[in-house]
């Protein structure tokens, strides 16, 4: 799809002329990667983060927020959890947390790989190649790593470089990749300052990184961040503006299955947040295949605010397990069993198995 079509797409908002997209999105993700739809556990292990993102409530400066990190009992109660509920993957979440040792997160990775058959996705930020490389080498298997927006100028104002470094995700996401992890990336949808154009060619860079998943949902307002202040918050020029809202994060989730047919999608929560009653499963049936059930105990994932009121945030493992299983059941759809990584990492596996079977 060339960019003036995704832009056309973006800019459409007439139900009866969307409907063909949703259409094109749902029968390539049945044909691409079927009708299963794959559960992640999220385990959002740490609330500190030494980062100043101008859009998350987790940020360091935001003093109002009392900091956890989960021990690795805590967390290893979780991993059984999932094993119980069958999940094939867990997710480790957390800030940017210089308290999440190199270590620490391989022996954490570690003990989850030998104890459990779980697939171990890592979201923990920016972090060096060495610890990259040794929670690789520990075993976990995928890492995710949002680029946030292409645009160059509104990332470095929204997410400021740390003192004396270069933020580059989409760099590291290079390097994470040749590690041998599957890899994960995403955007925000309707972040202040973001064009129309910008997130026409956030979805081609999709395309063009080939990801293994792809995490979009729309930006939400935390008051207590600088883009909780009116006049902090970039401007993008008349109608320009990309709204953070329900439609236009299923066209999103629509042209980024498109783009990537094979590539791991989830329906997000912060979609969810918006549309509590309907937005998972509209998002499952307009090229999601992946949703993403909170392990994180009660009295930790109110803490985890990233922004307010967050969809299933007074629940509990068990209920998130519940519902979610009822949604999916709702659809006609069943629940992945196994780990469900992307089709292009499978090939790409097979394909390095032959080159050295050759060898
Ligand atoms: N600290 C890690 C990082 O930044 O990659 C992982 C955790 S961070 C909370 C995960 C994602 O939350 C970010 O990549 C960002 O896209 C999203 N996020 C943060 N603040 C948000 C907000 N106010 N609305 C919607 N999404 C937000
Ligand atoms: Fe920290 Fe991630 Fe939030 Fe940025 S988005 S402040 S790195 S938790």
């Amino acid at each position: 799809m060339d960019h003036s079509s995704i832009l056309a797409w973006l800019r459409e908002t007439r139900a009866t002329r969307l409907s063909p997209l949703w259409q094109m999105a749902d029968s390539t993700r049945q044909r691409c990667v079927g009708g299963e739809v794959h559960l992640r556990g999220l385990i959002e292990f740490s609330n500190y983060c030494v980062r100043l993102c101008a859009y998350c409530g987790l940020r360091a400066p935001n003093t109002g927020l009392r900091r956890y990190r989960m021990s690795h009992e805590e967390i290893m109660g979780c991993v059984r959890q999932a094993v119980a509920f069958r999940y094939g993957t867990v997710v480790l979440q957390s800030g940017e947390d210089p308290g999440v040792a190199k270590d620490w997160l391989a022996d954490l990775v570690r003990q989850i790989k030998t104890q459990t058959p779980l697939a171990v996705t890592l979201s923990v930020g920016e972090r060096s190649d060495e610890e990259f490389a040794a929670w690789r080498e520990a075993g976990a298997d995928r890492y995710l790593l949002r680029f946030e927006t292409s645009n160059r100028a509104l990332y470095d104002r929204l997410h400021p470089a740390r003192p004396g470094t270069v933020s580059d995700r989409l760099a590291m996401l290079n390097r994470i990749r040749q590690l041998g992890y599957e890899v994960g990336s995403g955007v925000m949808i309707g972040i202040p300052g973001q064009t129309y154009e910008d997130l026409a060619r956030d979805i081609e860079q999709f395309a063009e990184q080939d990801l293994d998943m792809i995490g979009v949902g729309p930006y939400l307002v935390h008051p207590d961040t600088p883009l909780g202040d009116p006049s902090f918050r970039p401007v993008a020029p008349q109608g320009d503006q990309v709204p953070a809202d329900e439609l236009t994060t299923y066209k999103v989730i629509a042209l980024a299955r498109l783009v990537c047919p094979r590539a791991n999608i989830p329906s997000t929560t912060a979609l969810a947040t918006l549309n509590r009653r309907r937005g998972r499963e509209l998002g499952l049936v307009r090229g999601a295949n992946v949703v993403m059930p909170n392990l994180t105990p009660p009295q930790y994932r109110v803490l985890y605010e990233i922004y307010p009121n967050k969809a299933c945030l007074d629940g509990t493992a068990d209920g998130c397990h519940a519902c979610l299983h009822e949604r999916i059941a709702s659809l006609g759809r069943n629940v992945g069993v196994g780990p469900g990584e992307s089709a292009g990492f499978r090939e790409r596996q097979s394909a390095v198995a032959g080159e050295e079977g050759r060898v």
